[in-house]
Protein backbone atom coordinates (compact mmCIF):
# COMPACT_ATOMS: atom_id res chain seq x y z
CA UNK A 1 0.00 0.00 0.00
CA UNK A 2 1.40 3.53 -0.95
CA UNK A 3 2.22 5.82 1.90
CA UNK A 4 -0.44 8.41 2.58
CA UNK A 5 0.35 12.25 1.63
CA UNK A 6 -0.45 14.08 4.36
CA UNK A 7 -3.01 16.79 4.18
CA UNK A 8 -2.63 20.49 5.74
CA UNK A 9 -4.36 21.87 8.73
CA UNK A 10 -6.45 24.87 7.19
CA UNK A 11 -6.53 26.50 10.62
CA UNK A 12 -3.03 25.51 12.01
CA UNK A 13 -1.02 26.56 8.88
CA UNK A 14 1.17 29.53 10.26
CA UNK A 15 3.81 30.06 8.09
CA UNK A 16 5.81 31.29 11.42
CA UNK A 17 5.23 27.49 12.29
CA UNK A 18 8.46 25.94 14.14
CA UNK A 19 6.96 22.51 14.81
CA UNK A 20 4.66 20.01 12.69
CA UNK A 21 2.22 17.61 14.51
CA UNK A 22 1.17 14.97 12.22
CA UNK A 23 -1.85 13.26 13.52
CA UNK A 24 -2.49 9.88 13.59
CA UNK A 25 -4.92 9.80 10.19
CA UNK A 26 -2.19 12.31 8.49
CA UNK A 27 -2.68 15.67 8.94
CA UNK A 28 -0.08 18.47 9.49
CA UNK A 29 -0.57 20.94 12.17
CA UNK A 30 2.10 23.84 11.92
CA UNK A 31 2.10 24.97 15.60
CA UNK A 32 4.59 27.14 17.39
CA UNK A 33 6.97 25.47 19.57
CA UNK A 34 6.69 28.55 22.41
CA UNK A 35 2.91 28.35 22.58
CA UNK A 36 2.53 24.79 23.29
CA UNK A 37 5.62 24.65 25.61
CA UNK A 38 3.68 27.31 28.05
CA UNK A 39 0.80 25.17 28.02
CA UNK A 40 2.97 21.49 28.59
CA UNK A 41 5.69 20.77 30.49
CA UNK A 42 5.68 17.91 27.99
CA UNK A 43 6.01 20.15 24.84
CA UNK A 44 8.50 22.35 27.11
CA UNK A 45 10.87 19.16 26.97
CA UNK A 46 10.44 18.88 23.57
CA UNK A 47 11.42 21.95 22.48
CA UNK A 48 14.51 21.49 24.54
CA UNK A 49 16.14 18.88 22.23
CA UNK A 50 18.40 19.81 20.24
CA UNK A 51 16.85 20.44 16.57
CA UNK A 52 18.40 20.16 13.53
CA UNK A 53 19.84 23.99 12.11
CA UNK A 54 17.52 25.27 9.46
CA UNK A 55 17.36 28.62 8.13
CA UNK A 56 14.71 28.65 6.28
CA UNK A 57 11.61 29.86 7.51
CA UNK A 58 9.12 27.29 5.26
CA UNK A 59 7.58 25.36 8.08
CA UNK A 60 7.55 22.27 5.78
CA UNK A 61 11.58 22.17 7.08
CA UNK A 62 10.49 22.02 10.50
CA UNK A 63 10.83 19.34 12.38
CA UNK A 64 7.45 16.91 12.53
CA UNK A 65 6.28 14.91 15.57
CA UNK A 66 4.11 11.79 14.99
CA UNK A 67 1.16 11.60 17.43
CA UNK A 68 -1.17 8.89 18.27
CA UNK A 69 -4.28 11.39 17.99
CA UNK A 70 -6.46 11.90 15.10
CA UNK A 71 -6.78 15.24 13.40
CA UNK A 72 -10.38 15.85 14.98
CA UNK A 73 -8.56 15.43 18.15
CA UNK A 74 -5.44 17.93 17.69
CA UNK A 75 -7.68 20.61 16.20
CA UNK A 76 -9.87 21.03 19.44
CA UNK A 77 -6.40 20.16 21.30
CA UNK A 78 -4.89 23.03 19.68
CA UNK A 79 -7.92 25.92 19.69
CA UNK A 80 -7.94 25.14 23.49
CA UNK A 81 -4.12 26.01 23.54
CA UNK A 82 -4.06 28.68 21.19
CA UNK A 83 -5.05 31.81 23.48
CA UNK A 84 -6.88 33.36 19.89
CA UNK A 85 -8.97 30.20 18.90
CA UNK A 86 -11.89 28.79 20.02
CA UNK A 87 -13.42 25.77 19.02
CA UNK A 88 -16.25 24.76 17.46
CA UNK A 89 -19.04 22.85 19.60
CA UNK A 90 -17.76 19.13 20.01
CA UNK A 91 -19.12 16.02 21.80
CA UNK A 92 -18.82 14.49 24.86
CA UNK A 93 -17.17 11.76 23.00
CA UNK A 94 -14.52 14.42 21.08
CA UNK A 95 -13.98 15.99 24.82
CA UNK A 96 -13.11 12.93 26.43
CA UNK A 97 -10.52 12.34 23.71
CA UNK A 98 -9.17 15.53 24.34
CA UNK A 99 -9.21 15.06 27.86
CA UNK A 100 -6.85 12.20 27.53
CA UNK A 101 -4.76 13.77 25.40
CA UNK A 102 -4.47 16.73 27.22
CA UNK A 103 -3.84 14.44 30.62
CA UNK A 104 -1.10 13.09 28.70
CA UNK A 105 0.63 15.83 28.02
CA UNK A 106 0.30 17.21 31.33
CA UNK A 107 -1.92 20.61 30.08
CA UNK A 108 -3.58 21.97 33.14
CA UNK A 109 -4.36 24.74 31.25
CA UNK A 110 -6.67 22.63 28.78
CA UNK A 111 -7.84 20.21 31.34
CA UNK A 112 -8.87 23.22 33.38
CA UNK A 113 -10.77 24.46 30.35
CA UNK A 114 -12.90 20.82 29.93
CA UNK A 115 -13.70 20.70 33.51
CA UNK A 116 -15.64 24.15 33.07
CA UNK A 117 -17.08 22.42 29.67
CA UNK A 118 -18.39 19.07 31.09
CA UNK A 119 -20.25 21.16 34.28
CA UNK A 120 -22.35 22.69 31.36
CA UNK A 121 -26.13 21.21 31.57
CA UNK A 122 -25.43 19.75 27.65
CA UNK A 123 -22.92 17.18 28.86
CA UNK A 124 -23.18 16.90 32.95
CA UNK A 125 -27.33 16.88 32.91
CA UNK A 126 -27.44 15.16 29.32
CA UNK A 127 -24.98 12.40 30.23
CA UNK A 128 -23.84 12.49 34.10
CA UNK A 129 -22.92 8.99 34.03
CA UNK A 130 -20.27 9.45 31.28
CA UNK A 131 -19.22 12.90 33.06
CA UNK A 132 -19.21 11.28 36.43
CA UNK A 133 -16.70 8.35 34.76
CA UNK A 134 -14.28 10.91 33.08
CA UNK A 135 -14.13 12.80 36.33
CA UNK A 136 -13.38 10.39 38.32
CA UNK A 137 -11.12 8.82 35.57
CA UNK A 138 -9.03 12.14 35.62
CA UNK A 139 -9.98 13.26 39.26
CA UNK A 140 -11.42 16.58 37.94
CA UNK A 141 -12.76 17.14 41.28
CA UNK A 142 -14.94 16.48 44.06
CA UNK A 143 -17.33 19.36 42.44
CA UNK A 144 -18.35 18.19 39.19
CA UNK A 145 -18.56 14.35 40.44
CA UNK A 146 -20.67 15.08 43.23
CA UNK A 147 -22.30 16.98 40.79
CA UNK A 148 -22.53 14.06 38.00
CA UNK A 149 -23.76 11.77 40.38
CA UNK A 150 -26.52 14.00 41.27
CA UNK A 151 -27.78 14.29 37.89
CA UNK A 152 -27.50 11.01 37.56
CA UNK A 153 -30.34 10.17 40.43
CA UNK A 154 -32.45 11.19 37.42
CA UNK A 155 -31.55 8.25 35.51
CA UNK A 156 -32.07 4.74 34.90
CA UNK A 157 -29.17 2.57 36.39
CA UNK A 158 -26.96 2.29 33.26
CA UNK A 159 -27.44 -1.42 32.32
CA UNK A 160 -30.78 -0.30 32.09
CA UNK A 161 -30.08 2.88 30.09
CA UNK A 162 -27.26 0.79 27.94
CA UNK A 163 -28.50 -2.67 27.75
CA UNK A 164 -26.47 -3.75 24.87
CA UNK A 165 -23.44 -1.25 24.63
CA UNK A 166 -22.17 0.62 27.06
CA UNK A 167 -20.58 4.19 26.02
CA UNK A 168 -16.41 3.92 25.90
CA UNK A 169 -16.11 6.34 29.13
CA UNK A 170 -17.37 3.32 31.29
CA UNK A 171 -14.54 1.46 30.15
CA UNK A 172 -12.27 3.45 32.72
CA UNK A 173 -15.22 3.79 35.33
CA UNK A 174 -13.53 1.39 38.61
CA UNK A 175 -15.57 -0.90 40.04
CA UNK A 176 -14.83 0.97 43.63
CA UNK A 177 -16.20 3.96 42.34
CA UNK A 178 -18.88 2.93 40.34
CA UNK A 179 -19.97 1.05 44.07
CA UNK A 180 -19.64 4.41 45.41
CA UNK A 181 -22.31 5.56 43.13
CA UNK A 182 -24.94 2.99 43.57
CA UNK A 183 -23.94 3.75 47.45
CA UNK A 184 -25.03 7.36 47.20
CA UNK A 185 -28.06 6.27 45.13
CA UNK A 186 -29.46 3.73 47.93
CA UNK A 187 -28.65 6.59 50.37
CA UNK A 188 -30.82 9.07 48.58
CA UNK A 189 -33.42 6.52 48.47
CA UNK A 190 -33.21 5.66 52.23
CA UNK A 191 -33.41 9.47 52.94
CA UNK A 192 -36.35 9.51 50.46
CA UNK A 193 -38.03 6.94 52.47
CA UNK A 194 -37.64 8.13 55.88
CA UNK A 195 -38.80 11.71 54.44
CA UNK A 196 -41.92 10.16 53.25
CA UNK A 197 -42.80 8.09 56.34
CA UNK A 198 -41.86 11.35 58.43
CA UNK A 199 -44.09 13.49 56.50
CA UNK A 200 -46.81 11.05 56.81
CA UNK A 201 -47.16 10.63 60.00
CA UNK A 202 -46.68 14.05 61.30
CA UNK A 203 -48.73 17.33 60.45
CA UNK A 204 -46.57 18.44 57.51
CA UNK A 205 -48.52 15.61 55.46
CA UNK A 206 -50.60 18.62 55.16
CA UNK A 207 -49.45 21.99 54.41
CA UNK A 208 -50.59 24.83 56.90
CA UNK A 209 -52.15 27.10 53.93
CA UNK A 210 -54.34 23.95 52.88
CA UNK A 211 -55.40 22.68 56.20
CA UNK A 212 -55.93 23.87 59.88
CA UNK A 213 -51.88 22.07 61.73
CA UNK A 214 -53.93 20.73 64.08
CA UNK A 215 -55.49 18.14 61.41
CA UNK A 216 -53.30 14.88 60.69
CA UNK A 217 -54.14 12.77 57.74
CA UNK A 218 -56.39 9.80 57.77
CA UNK A 219 -53.70 7.29 57.65
CA UNK A 220 -52.75 8.27 60.73
CA UNK A 221 -55.95 9.20 62.77
CA UNK A 222 -58.19 6.23 61.34
CA UNK A 223 -58.85 3.18 63.44
CA UNK A 224 -57.90 1.29 60.53
CA UNK A 225 -54.25 2.73 60.97
CA UNK A 226 -51.48 -0.09 61.23
CA UNK A 227 -49.59 -0.22 64.45
CA UNK A 228 -46.94 0.95 63.05
CA UNK A 229 -48.64 4.41 62.60
CA UNK A 230 -49.94 4.12 58.88
CA UNK A 231 -52.63 2.00 57.81
CA UNK A 232 -51.56 -0.63 54.96
CA UNK A 233 -52.85 0.99 51.73
CA UNK A 234 -50.61 4.05 52.26
CA UNK A 235 -48.04 2.09 53.07
CA UNK A 236 -48.97 0.43 49.98
CA UNK A 237 -48.67 3.80 48.32
CA UNK A 238 -45.59 4.82 49.62
CA UNK A 239 -43.75 1.74 49.04
CA UNK A 240 -44.90 1.38 45.10
CA UNK A 241 -43.39 5.09 44.84
CA UNK A 242 -40.27 4.17 46.59
CA UNK A 243 -40.13 1.35 43.50
CA UNK A 244 -40.74 3.79 41.16
CA UNK A 245 -37.87 6.45 42.81
CA UNK A 246 -35.46 3.51 42.06
CA UNK A 247 -35.72 3.79 38.25
CA UNK A 248 -35.48 7.70 38.41
CA UNK A 249 -35.37 10.17 41.58
CA UNK A 250 -37.53 12.80 40.28
CA UNK A 251 -40.80 14.85 40.98
CA UNK A 252 -42.72 12.96 38.33
CA UNK A 253 -41.97 9.38 40.25
CA UNK A 254 -43.45 11.13 43.59
CA UNK A 255 -46.42 13.08 41.89
CA UNK A 256 -48.30 10.40 39.87
CA UNK A 257 -51.98 10.39 39.91
CA UNK A 258 -52.26 6.80 38.17
CA UNK A 259 -50.28 5.91 41.75
CA UNK A 260 -52.89 7.43 43.40
CA UNK A 261 -56.21 6.30 41.60
CA UNK A 262 -54.48 2.33 42.28
CA UNK A 263 -54.09 3.29 45.99
CA UNK A 264 -57.63 4.74 46.42
CA UNK A 265 -58.79 1.31 45.06
CA UNK A 266 -56.25 -0.80 47.85
CA UNK A 267 -58.68 0.94 50.63
CA UNK A 268 -60.47 -1.56 52.39
CA UNK A 269 -64.95 -1.39 51.64
CA UNK A 270 -65.43 -1.58 55.09
CA UNK A 271 -63.74 1.70 56.22
CA UNK A 272 -65.50 5.17 55.12
CA UNK A 273 -63.51 7.39 57.02
CA UNK A 274 -60.74 6.50 54.75
CA UNK A 275 -62.60 6.33 51.63
CA UNK A 276 -63.87 9.69 52.43
CA UNK A 277 -60.41 11.56 53.54
CA UNK A 278 -57.86 9.23 51.40
CA UNK A 279 -57.97 10.97 48.08
CA UNK A 280 -57.96 14.56 49.29
CA UNK A 281 -55.10 13.84 51.88
CA UNK A 282 -53.09 11.83 49.21
CA UNK A 283 -53.01 14.26 47.12
CA UNK A 284 -51.89 17.24 49.83
CA UNK A 285 -49.19 14.65 50.82
CA UNK A 286 -47.90 14.46 47.46
CA UNK A 287 -47.57 18.30 47.34
CA UNK A 288 -45.78 18.26 50.54
CA UNK A 289 -43.41 15.42 49.91
CA UNK A 290 -42.90 17.09 46.39
CA UNK A 291 -41.86 19.80 47.85
CA UNK A 292 -39.09 18.00 50.18
CA UNK A 293 -37.89 16.00 47.30
CA UNK A 294 -34.74 18.46 45.96
CA UNK A 295 -33.97 19.38 49.93
CA UNK A 296 -33.50 15.45 50.79
CA UNK A 297 -31.54 14.77 48.20
CA UNK A 298 -29.13 17.64 48.55
CA UNK A 299 -28.68 16.82 52.07
CA UNK A 300 -27.41 13.52 51.07
CA UNK A 301 -23.50 13.90 50.72
CA UNK A 302 -21.72 11.86 48.11
CA UNK A 303 -18.17 10.45 49.26
CA UNK A 304 -15.84 8.10 47.33
CA UNK A 305 -15.66 4.42 49.20
CA UNK A 306 -12.42 3.88 50.58
CA UNK A 307 -10.71 0.33 50.08
CA UNK A 308 -10.56 -1.52 53.37
CA UNK A 309 -6.64 -1.64 54.88
CA UNK A 310 -5.95 -5.33 55.70
ZN1 LIG B 1 -59.48 3.62 57.63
Amino acid sequence: MADTIPTKSDIFCSPTADLVLRSADDVDFCVHKLILATSSPFFDDMSRLPQPATASADPSAAPVATMAETSRTLDILLHLVYPDKHPAPFSLLELGRVLKAADKYDMDGVVGQLRQLLGLPMYVQAEPYRVFALACQYDLGDELIKRAAKNTLQCQLPHLTYPLTAPPELVDLSALQYHSLLTYRDRCLSALATMLYDTARNKGALPPSQAPISIQPIWVTCSCAAVSGVTDWFRYYVENTLASLRSGITVEAIRSVARVECTLTKIPPRCKLCATDGARDLLRFIDAAAAKMEETVVRVEFSSMKVEQI
